[in-house]
């Protein structure tokens, strides 16, 4: 088994009303704990990295480590890059075998996006290999980029967008953002666009990113430990769940797993000083992280038995 592309497993979760984790990882311990997750649900998942991440492992070694961990779980997963930058970054992953990338042009003009854009859905889809895009600008950091403002995705260009690029998934702005701190007041989704770039698009899968529920309680635990993290928030569970059961197919997550991973670390390693073992404390985030991926399958994708 290699790795699969994303095109079967959204049109599952389309026909049936849920979503698709997209967790990201950078090391052995995190995809363990994303794939066991995934195991113990019998779900689909897609394994993601950034470029950073990419750098961090190494492309190949990132590729490899990915096909070997699943084959060995037998479960098939896609790997596919966050947040690509430009073609060259497209390259090297589609080089080293990831089967889907996504093009982040959200930053230039819609004729530029789309420019863009459809060069790297042709040279992907020569290597068969599936393109997400994104349209909107959500607020946050995301690697090294920031936005202090969220710009609302405009049903009207996403189908032009759509149209003239041939993308297979499409990245909207509806009010998530990215990192720890999501919103200063209530959270508030707009649904009103989600519904009408469904509504225009019909089976187009869509992806919200930026989608960590940042759980209070583990936020508590990195901070009890040693840890200084203030004034988190993220997308309240129920709202995710809805936009599940509508257009959207591929829901990314990242912060929730940084976060619990970090935590459960920290209080290991407070609560047993003596040990020096790696595989006993990163082992506990590796828990931690499967631990987080079951409760997502169950309480914001509905994606279990999907395998
Ligand atoms: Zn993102």
């Amino acid at each position: 088994m290699g790795l699969i592309t994303t095109k079967e497993m959204f049109e599952k979760a389309y026909k049936s009303g849920y979503s698709i984790g997209a967790f990201n990882i950078s090391n052995l311990e995190q995809l363990q704990g994303v794939l066991n997750g995934a195991k113990a649900k019998n779900s689909n998942v897609i394994i993601q990295a950034s470029m950073s991440a990419v750098k961090y492992t190494g492309p190949t070694t990132l590729v490899n480590m990915v096909i070997n961990a699943s084959n060995e779980l037998g479960i098939d997963v896609a790997l596919h890059l966050d947040h690509g930058p430009d073609m060259e970054a497209v390259k090297t992953c589609v080089e080293a075998g990831f089967s889907s990338v996504m093009f982040d042009g959200s930053h230039y003009d819609f004729e530029e996006n789309i420019r863009l854009t459809k060069e790297i859905v042709d040279y992907a889809h020569a290597h068969g290999v599936v393109v997400e895009a994104e349209l909107g600008v959500l607020a946050g950091t995301e690697d090294e980029v920031t936005s202090d403002v969220h710009k609302y995705t405009q049903p009207d260009e996403a189908v032009e967008f759509v149209e003239k690029t041939g993308v297979d998934s499409l990245a909207i702005a509806i009010g998530t953002s990215h990192g720890a701190f999501k919103f200063k007041g209530e959270a508030k989704l707009r649904f009103d666009i989600l519904e009408e770039i469904q509504n225009k698009l019909p089976g187009l899968p869509i992806v919200l990113h930026g989608a960590s529920a940042v759980d209070k309680a583990t936020v508590a635990m990195c901070n009890e430990f040693g840890g200084d993290i203030k004034g988190a928030s993220g997308v309240p569970v129920d709202m995710l769940r809805q936009a599940s059961s509508m257009a959207v197919c591929k829901i990314n997550i990242d912060t929730d797993l940084r976060l619990a991973m970090t935590g459960t670390v920290r209080k290991y390693l407070a609560e047993n000083p003596s040990v020096f073992d790696p595989r006993k404390y990163i082992g506990a985030g590796r828990d931690a992280i499967q631990a987080v991926v079951e409760n997502k399958i169950d309480t914001v994708l509905g994606s279990a038995n999907s395998l």
